[in-house]
């Protein structure tokens, strides 16, 4: 057995682009739009354990959680890596119109929130329309609750989110302002009464006012009043802080044939937000990576090199990219390539690549396998490829990013409506077959990304 295996090793390097690894990664291709794993570890995560917020003891029951399912799945170097994490939790929440149309109003604090006093914050409020005309205004909110109503255009791309996520960080802005309290429309395209919820940012310029996001409607409403006269709102919220909770990047392999010290790293993010169950972020990504790995393991040989999934344990309050790149500095000049799934489950459209991918010899027949399941090859060089991944990247980790549609995405993103009612079966193993693709390639090449190569 081992002697056939070597005959097949050095007819490959023989030949610039192997046919029998072309085959077998259409083959994989095929099995993974049939196959139920990425299914059913999305739906054992929110049954099992549902929300689970950084810190938090969901959190580390979904540590468990994925130290079995990796452990069930045939992955092995199962282990948890832990990290300090001060975590942020939410209390009750309100808030309600007093006057001139008393009515309440849908709201969600945003991550890093002070808490409001018992009793809450009452205040008239000042509406506007863009988060510049907020910046535009020097210190004119005195005493007042800053209402910023800022649409958010749908776009196939992150790029609507990248242009109106600045407002949900406008607290201390609001602050240095005079005013008492902000809140933001939703960070969101939908447009139901679910508050979306992410983190605000506050800086330590500036006092720590009470943050909160409000529906869409709720938005467009007291932006409705406020065209009418003065407006009081009354906010109550009651977030708080566990000292010295920890959070943890969870892990395990495939180990390769021939390299396996040579290593691609993959995963998804493991915590999520409160008020869903965190299905399509980022469960999706963690199943969508798992299944991957785990179709590849089924194959009578694994691939030349190791293929780890890691899950990471603090992308939404951050930490777990520092955490991941303090602990495997000395690895990163083995480590081949990295990339995260965070975009929920929706189909992938384009995979960018290091600059230069397309003319390895071994990745040539990329643009073909993946053209069945309406995936471009894009010329470009990914310029973000997730958070998680970021702080390796730095220390010169090559990386790449399989962009999926997010026309719907943020109608869901960090609301109540992320569950797995919003995933469909059929576009996440769209995912998962081309995850297996690229991961299959790569980690039965040489390819260094590191390395120029050849006109
Ligand atoms: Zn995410």
């Amino acid at each position: 057995m081992r002697r056939l295996l070597i005959v097949v090793a050095v007819a490959c390097l023989s030949v610039p682009a192997c046919a029998g690894d072309a085959r077998t990664a259409a083959a994989l291709r095929d099995r993974a739009l049939g196959d139920p794993t990425a299914w059913n570890v999305l739906e054992s995560l929110t049954t099992e354990i549902g929300p689970r917020p950084a810190g938090s003891p969901a959190a580390q029951r979904a540590r468990d959680w994925g130290l079995a399912k990796l452990r069930a799945l045939g992955f092995i170097n199962v282990h948890a890596e832990a990290f300090p994490h001060p975590s942020w939790a939410r209390g009750d929440e309100s808030a309600e119109v007093t006057a001139p149309f008393p009515q309440k109003l849908s709201v969600i604090g945003l991550g890093g929130s002070v808490p409001t006093p018992p009793n809450g914050i009452e205040a008239n409020i000042v509406v506007l329309k863009k988060y510049a005309d907020l910046l535009a205004h020097p210190g004119a909110f005195k005493g007042k609750i800053i209402v910023v109503d800022q649409p958010m255009s749908r776009t196939k791309d992150i790029a609507g989110y990248a242009e109106a996520v600045v407002a949900r960080y406008g607290a201390s802005e609001a602050a240095k302002r005079g005013a008492v309290a902000y809140l933001v429309r939703s960070i969101s395209t939908g447009d139901t009464r679910e508050p979306h919820t992410g983190s605000g940012k506050f800086g330590a310029d500036a006092p720590r006012i009470p943050a909160a996001a409000l529906g869409v409607p709720d938005a467009d409403l007291l932006a409705h009043m406020a065209a009418r006269g003065p407006v009081r709102v009354r906010l109550k919220l009651a977030s708080f802080v566990r000292p010295n909770s920890m959070a943890w990047n969870v892990s395990g392999e495939i180990v390769g044939s021939a390299k396996p010290s040579e290593v691609i790293v993959i995963g998804g993010h493991l915590d999520s937000w409160d008020p869903g169950t965190g299905a399509i972020d980022d469960g999706a990504g963690v199943a969508i990576t798992t299944a991957a790995a785990h179709l590849i393991a089924g194959l009578p040989r694994h691939p030349r090199r190791t293929i780890r999934v890691v899950m990471w344990g603090s992308e939404e309050t951050g930490g777990s990219s520092d955490a991941y790149l303090a602990a495997h500095k000395n690895e990163a000049p083995k480590i081949v390539v990295m990339g995260e799934s965070d975009l929920g489950s929706d189909r992938a459209y384009a995979l960018e690549l290091p600059p230069g991918a397309l003319r390895r010899p071994a990745l040539r027949p990329l643009s073909k396998l993946l053209a069945p399941l309406g995936i471009a090859v894009s010329r470009q060089a990914p310029k973000e490829a997730g958070s998680d991944v970021e702080g390796l990247q730095g220390a010169g980790v090559p990386v790449f990013a399989l962009n999926q549609d997010a026309t719907r995405y943020f109608d869901i993103h960090h609301s109540a409506d992320d569950t797995l009612a919003e995933v469909d079966r059929a576009q996440l193993n769209q995912n998962v077959a081309a995850w297996a693709v690229l991961l299959y390639l790569v980690a039965d090449s040489d390819v260094n990304f590191r390395t120029k190569p050849a006109k």
